[in-house]
């Protein structure tokens, strides 16, 4: 990849398309588009917000697959229900368990895409990586992902599908009358799998006022981070309107070397990036960003890219993330000796900053950092097929 290459890539963008005359699944909505959906069938506008309620409740805090076990709802609504919606969840493709306990899905969703989300499960917590998009526009140099062709942007209620499903394979819903689990098997979620999020930047922000909301799956936004590379008119609306904690795909320290591995950099370079960061925890109310960091042999990971980077930061509330570059088939780079990411390490922590190397999860499933790719794109199908099914 050169210097010169383009920021997006030559993508078959493909529109999505519902199942035909399939009926529409209420999982995944937010609160307005289940009050819509619920107006569709007739439910009077008067008892709207109390139904939506009810059903928001068992679909989101009890995780209840049919509309028979809603309870405390009359039973010619449930049956009014059942007729014209369904409770369906994106439909596991393929699910892998790595040797540490990591869970690589395979989620297929309208138009026959593909998309990947990752369960990592930690000492105290458990954190859902999820995707935003099929594939992605963007051509970071090292990341799997970036070379994938089919991008289409995924709804609010799949991004949201993708924490339900999660959720349904490790057996995490309560069980009504039983006393309350405190320990949250999801207890965080990263949007750090496929896709660049700020790119589909009303999705997410829908989905993930679904995924903090009290009445459901409750995940506080302090629970939540998003990654982006650095879609900078972006920064600001997520502070306002999500208040996520933030993580910066940052991986290098001058704009000759980020122009090459995050080309985005091109449209937006460091400094303007750094600038729109530096209001970003007073904005959303949280402590500090987490700068990303993917260490690549001889390209970014000197000493001296260690002492420019802290100078670059200074004043941020920051925590640098270092990730030992996963490798993919093909890939143009190298990971890092470990004693090079040491030694880079050592100089920022020095400096005041945490300096976690991240350790590779999932790397014998293919599950780590950068790795997801659909095989939408690995040739099941061809471009053409695919166009034909979406009616693109
Ligand atoms: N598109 C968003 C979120 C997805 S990527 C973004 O770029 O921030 C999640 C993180 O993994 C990003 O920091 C990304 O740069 C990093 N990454 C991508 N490919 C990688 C690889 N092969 N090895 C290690 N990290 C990688
Ligand atoms: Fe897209 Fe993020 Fe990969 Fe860059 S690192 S190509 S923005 S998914």
């Amino acid at each position: 990849m050169t210097a010169n290459a383009p920021i997006t890539q030559d993508v078959l963008t493909l529109p999505r398309k519902l199942p035909e005359g399939g009926k529409r699944s209420l999982v995944g909505l937010t609160r307005a588009q289940m009050a819509e959906a619920l107006a569709q069938i007739g439910t009077p506008e008067r008892q709207a917000k109390m139904r939506v309620g009810q059903i928001w409740q068992w679909v989101y805090h009890w995780g209840v697959q049919d509309f028979a076990s809603m309870t405390n709802l009359a039973k010619g609504y449930r049956d009014q229900l059942d007729a014209a919606f369904t409770l369906d969840r994106p439909e596991i493709v393929s699910r892998q368990v790595s040797e540490d306990g990591t869970r690589k899905y395979l989620l297929r969703i309208a138009g026959g895409h593909e998309v990947e989300a990752v369960y990592i499960p930690e000492e105290n917590r458990g954190t859902l990586c999820v995707s935003s998009q099929v594939g992605c526009t963007l051509t970071c140099s090292f990341c799997h992902t970036g070379t994938q062709k089919l991008v289409r942007n995924l709804t609010a209620a799949e991004i949201v599908g993708q924490v339900l499903v999660a959720r349904d394979d490790l057996g995490e819903w309560p069980e009504p009358g039983t006393p309350k689990n405190e320990t949250r098997l999801v207890s965080n979620v990263v949007l750090m799998g496929m896709g660049e999020p700020l790119y589909n930047f009303d999705n997410v922000r829908d989905a993930m006022k679904v995924v903090m909301d009290g009445e459901g799956l409750s995940i506080s936004r302090r629970r939540i981070t998003l990654s982006t590379s650095g879609v900078v008119p972006e920064i600001a609306r997520t502070a306002e309107e999500i208040g996520c904690l933030l993580a910066i795909s940052f991986h290098a320290t001058t704009d000759e070397v980020r122009d090459k591995l995050v080309p985005i950099n091109k449209r937006w370079n460091i400094k303007t990036l750094l600038d729109v960061l530096r209001d970003y925890p007073r904005i959303s109310n949280s402590e500090r960003i987490t700068f990303e960091y993917v260490m690549l042999k001889d390209v970014n990971d000197s000493d001296a890219d260690a002492r420019r980077l802290v100078r670059l930061i200074a004043g941020i509330p920051a925590k640098i993330n270092l990730i030992p570059f996963n490798e993919w088939p093909g890939a143009p780079y190298q990971r890092s000796d470990w004693a090079r990411i040491e030694s880079f390490a050592d100089i920022v922590h020095k400096a005041g900053y945490a300096s976690p190397i991240r350790t590779p999860r999932g790397e014998d499933i293919m599950a780590a950092c950068g790795q997801l790719k659909s095989a939408t794109e690995r040739g099941r199908q061809s471009r053409a097929e695919i166009a034909a099914q979406t009616g693109a």
